[in-house]
């Protein structure tokens, strides 16, 4: 035997070994069979969604009486345009302005479902105001799109899942699981008066839910893959979030005659170190994605996603390089205000910033300040919670494996044309979060496809959802329903 040919024996078993992984990754789906079609009235449900745009439900972080009332409306609204609703569902109003409806299901022995949308919107920036084409609460029907703030988060969404349970009720459905729509009045603003009043109300009655779904993830165009084929993320979890406070002290003095170091200049060294220092990148939760749209992916990725044993650092670097993928695989941060000094030829007496921190499920907020405190290394820089509400835990992980996920999964490809669906961590925080004490089986997914420039409305400028996506999404929801409704799970 010729000894020499032995590592190179190795290495091409090993590339074989590599090269076979990655055909195992690029599994694609096969197809189901599509949704029943039902009429939907476009004009009618875009009609609908233009006048609750009208109905200014501003959360701010101050409100007045006067900010109140729109949602007193919206509860009005929804009374006269929904007459099924009114007359079959039982409504609970929670703290005045938020709402709970329940649809009753025949066997009690089913633990309910509960669908929900936040009715509150964020505001709308005074000084980005002549960007629009629109004006942001005419609710305008144009161009095959209705315009104005909330369109997409998530007024579309309160509107069709209304639509759809109308059109159920017409339609003389009676569910087997009971049903609980929830409509959350200050989600922009944390949810604490909203959605986690309803969870409380829901837990004193000792109810347990089966599944929630909430807004979350969409049907995104290229966001993960180069391709243009669109890919349905359902978040089944989200990200904690975190606001350090970062302060300093100087000594206050004529700046003729300064210190070596400022107390500007320390917090400086304190943001810039921190930076340098990100919290550490794991792909433990990037995977899962991955794999379900591994054959959309080029094969450089698919080759590196399919052998993380041997190419975890190469994948990492990889995901590491756009700041969408790079919040995939760790806590991100980011400095977001500072402010110190009351004059330039003054020391200042103290400088203050504030760092707004992502967390990934497994990072908690007291990793984080550990982590952060070593990567600073400072005594002369303090850092804490910026305020009492300004952090909270990254949500339990969702399963995938049950059906509830498999269902929704299985809805989202019968209505839209067997679109790859894969899990994520969703980025940001939604009301969903605040039923986890009584429901582990918690999914975020806004049913409507999305481009790069529309997903920029949102909290942005030109807001707006095409009049089809509106006519897709009471189709989705009328199909989980029913699914969902008589489901033994
Ligand atoms: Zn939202």
């Amino acid at each position: 035997m010729n000894f020499t040919l032995v590592p190179i024996a190795l290495i091409i078993f090993l590339i074989a070994w590599m090269l076979f992984r990655t055909l195992q990754f690029q599994r694609v789906p096969s197809d189901v069979e599509p949704a029943e079609k039902i009429s939907v009235d476009k004009l009618l449900v875009s009609k609908h969604l233009s006048e609750a745009i009208q109905v200014r439900t501003i959360s701010k972080s101050v409100m007045t009486d006067e900010d109140r009332t729109p949602f007193v409306q919206m509860h009005a609204w929804i009374e006269k345009t929904y007459p099924q609703i009114s007359k079959k569902l039982t409504k609970t109003i929670i703290n005045d302005y938020s709402l709970l409806y329940t649809w009753p299901g025949s066997d009690p022995r089913l633990k309910p479902v509960l669908l929900n949308a936040h009715m509150d919107v964020v505001p709308v920036d005074e000084k980005t105001k002549g960007e629009w084409k629109v004006n942001p609460f005419s609710g305008e029907i144009r161009d095959g799109f209705v315009w104005g703030r909330g369109a997409l988060d998530m007024k579309s969404i309160f509107i069709t899942l209304l639509e759809s349970i109308e059109g159920l009720l017409g339609a003389d459905y009676k569910p087997k699981r009971t049903i609980h729509l929830t409509f959350g009045h200050d989600e922009e603003i944390s949810g604490f008066q909203g959605s986690l009043k309803i969870m409380e109300y829901l837990k004193s009655k000792g109810t347990h839910l089966a599944a929630v779904l909430d807004e979350g993830g969409m049907l995104m165009l290229g966001s993960l893959t180069d391709s243009d084929s669109p890919v349905a993320l359902i978040g089944n979890t989200e990200k904690g979030y975190l606001t350090m406070k970062l302060s300093a002290e100087g000594k206050p003095g004529h700046s003729s005659r300064p210190p070596r170091q400022t107390a500007v200049g320390i917090l400086s060294r304190a943001i810039a170190l921190m930076d340098d220092h990100p919290m550490p990148a794991a792909l433990n939760h990037v995977l899962p994605t991955l794999k379900k749209i591994g054959f959309l992916l080029p094969f450089s990725s698919k080759f590196a996603a399919a052998n993380t044993s041997l190419l975890k650092q190469v994948m990492i670097k990889q995901l590491e390089k756009k700041p969408e993928t790079n919040a995939l695989v760790r806590t991100t941060h980011a400095a977001t205000m500072i402010k110190g000094g009351i004059k330039d030829n003054i020391l200042p007496a103290s400088a203050e910033a504030l760092v707004n921190l992502r967390l990934m499920p497994g990072d908690s907020i007291e990793d984080a300040f550990i982590h952060f405190g070593k990567a600073v290394n400072d005594p002369r820089v303090k850092m804490e919670l910026a305020s009492e509400i300004s952090g909270w835990e990254a949500s339990n992980v969702s399963s995938t494996d049950n059906p509830a996920y498999l269902t929704l999964e299985l809805v989202v490809r019968q209505v839209f044309n067997n679109v790859p669906v894969a899990p994520f961590v969703f980025l940001a925080a939604t009301d969903s979060r605040h039923y986890q004490p009584i429901c582990s089986d918690i999914f975020k997914f806004s049913p409507y496809l999305i481009t790069p420039e529309d997903q920029a409305g949102v909290h942005g400028i030109n807001e707006r959802i095409s009049q089809d996506s509106l006519v897709n999404m009471v189709v989705f929801y009328s199909r989980l329903m029913h699914v969902w409704g008589d489901a033994e799970f």
